[in-house]
């Protein structure tokens, strides 16, 4: 065995990665965690990594399932080289589409008896289970139909009694060194013959894996913890058919913050999911990598290309990787920052469309056949108002809030004031500390004074400041109050809110005439 760091000069194209989702849900994170591991290993290789979808299931495979699958790995940046929707040399991709290979091997294996017909009913394996278990054993097959005379086995087919085919299970020690677990060793003679097939056309997976994994030449199968107990089953079904053994990794278990398994109780871990709510792919990438793998040095940041340089399979841990949503969060505030304002515009205006505030339109506009001829124009109107607000207007809005945004979905909460003619709030909020009616009412008085007083040429965010703060020196140490005592109502004034970006440039972007109604509204509030 290689060690990772070795493999890295290996020769171009000998290690052969793949990731082998059932399209039986949506692509979730430990599916991509997995896929990432696959991609960066074979990527640091010089080598392929490959996407196969095993749908052998057809009852729960669906193509929606195969859709989001795909559509979310390209999403996040983690491409293939061979796969069902670009094909390859080893294809097709598709388990479904593979079945004459399967039936092609599994004829093999009935035919030298490493595989036999089994005819016992569903019942009276389930009887056997539930008494095995009462006398404290682990349950396994008994091996009833394992030496059934040929022309048995014949005469039951011919009339259609319902079966399964079986794989003989050697009894014997199984081991392999796992390139995350060291050396494992597993006793088979504990495991009872296992069904590979429902029939020849129709094998299921533990037998369909064996068969891609060796006709795909796939070299390392580095997959979840989950399937520990699979691999010497598949080991032993490579050994009877003569295959080579891939290398084997198994990647810790992906655990919520309450150290169980991560499951839908801890809420939503669809790619689809994080993506709607406004994570980007870089900062998913990022946390992924950690999900398992330390560096083992301060550096958090990574992206794709460094992760395929720094990453070692050796540095995977054993243990579960816990999942910490604040961890993503503050990563993804990270990568949002790195963006500019115009992306994260453009990746913010859908939430304010579907929360109702603005609406988009379309507008033809004729010009010159040398500057382009006909073209379409989009704009946004306010909902409420119908005013167009342009671009640069939506720009000002994602910018005060790009410092602190951790997902773009959080900019409808943070920004909605800005579209909303009416602002439901308690008066009480207009209150700096303990702050009485009179006390406010004087205040939103002068600010509406002062303020009426700077003309639209010198309505910026620096001249407000200025000469607000410059009145709030003035007064408050006369009052004994600092400034919160001018800038806290008038910043709930215009925005209803306990916390948002500082009011001298929120007062800029609503501009003279909103700014000062709202100040006005408030007045009327607390009056
Ligand atoms: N289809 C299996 C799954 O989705 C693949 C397991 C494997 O990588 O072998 O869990």
């Amino acid at each position: 065995m290689f060690s990772s760091e070795e493999l890295k000069f290996a020769k171009p194209g000998a290690v052969r990665t793949r990731i082998a989702p059932s399209p039986t849900g949506l692509l979730h994170i430990g599916l991509a965690r997995t896929a990432l591991f696959n991609y960066l290993f074979a990527k640091q290789c010089q080598g392929s990594f490959v996407l196969r979808i095993e749908d052998t299931d057809l009852e729960r495979s669906s193509p929606e399932y195969e859709n989001d699958i795909i559509e979310n790995l390209k999403w996040l940046g983690i491409n293939w080289d061979e796969g069902p929707d670009i094909s390859g040399k080893y294809g097709p991709y598709r388990q479904r589409e593979r079945l004459d290979t399967y039936k092609k091997y599994l004829d093999i294996l009935l035919k030298d008896d490493k595989a036999y017909y089994c005819f016992c009913s569903e019942e009276e394996l389930e009887v056997k289970r539930q008494y095995q278990m009462s006398q404290g054993e682990a349950p396994r097959y008994s091996g009833k139909c394992a030496n059934l005379p040929k022309e048995t086995v014949k005469k039951y087919l011919a009339e259609g009694k319902p079966s399964v085919i079986r794989f003989r299970v050697a009894s014997k020690k199984v081991s392999f060194n796992d390139l995350i677990r060291g050396r494992l060793e597993f006793d088979m003679g504990l495991a009872g013959d296992i069904v590979i097939a429902k029939d020849v056309s129709t094998p299921l997976y533990n037998f369909a894996v064996v068969i891609d994994d060796f006709e795909m030449k796939i070299s390392h199968v580095i997959r979840g913890e989950e399937h520990i107990s699979n691999t010497p089953k598949q080991i032993l079904m490579q050994e009877a058919l003569g295959f080579p053994r891939p290398e084997y990794g198994h990647l810790p278990l992906i655990l919520g913050t309450d150290r169980t398994k991560l499951s839908k109780r801890h809420g939503a871990f669809g790619i689809t999911d994080f993506r709607r709510e406004g994570y980007l792919p870089e900062a998913i990438i990022n946390y992924m990598a950690f999900l398992g793998w330390n560096p083992g040095d301060e550096k958090e940041i990574y992206s794709l290309p460094s992760l395929v340089k720094e990453f070692s399979l050796e540095k995977v841990q054993k243990g579960g990787a816990i999942f910490n949503i604040k961890k993503l969060e503050s990563l993804n505030g990270f990568y949002i920052r790195q963006r500019s304002i115009e992306k994260i515009t453009e990746l913010c205006l859908p939430y304010f469309i579907e929360a109702g505030l603005i609406i988009p339109i379309f507008e033809e506009m004729q010009y010159p056949p040398a500057y382009g001829g006909k073209q379409i124009i989009q704009k946004y109107k306010n909902s409420e108002t119908e005013k167009i607000i342009t671009l640069d207007v939506l720009q000002k809005i994602i910018s005060i809030y790009h410092e602190r945004l951790k997902k773009n979905s959080e900019i409808v909460e943070l920004a909605d004031f800005f579209f909303k003619e009416k602002l439901e709030y308690d008066k009480k909020l207009l209150k700096w500390k303990g702050m009485n009616d009179g006390e406010v009412r004087d205040v939103l008085n002068k600010l509406e004074n002062i303020l009426s007083e700077i003309s639209e040429n010198n309505w910026t965010k620096e001249n407000l400041g200025n000469v607000l703060l410059l009145e709030a020196e003035r007064i408050g140490p006369a009052l004994q109050k600092d400034r919160g005592y001018l800038l806290w109502p008038l910043r709930v004034a215009l925005t209803g809110k306990e916390a948002s970006a500082g009011p001298f440039e929120i007062a800029e972007i609503l501009g003279k005439e909103k700014t000062l109604n709202r100040i006005k509204t408030a007045l009327y509030k607390i009056s």
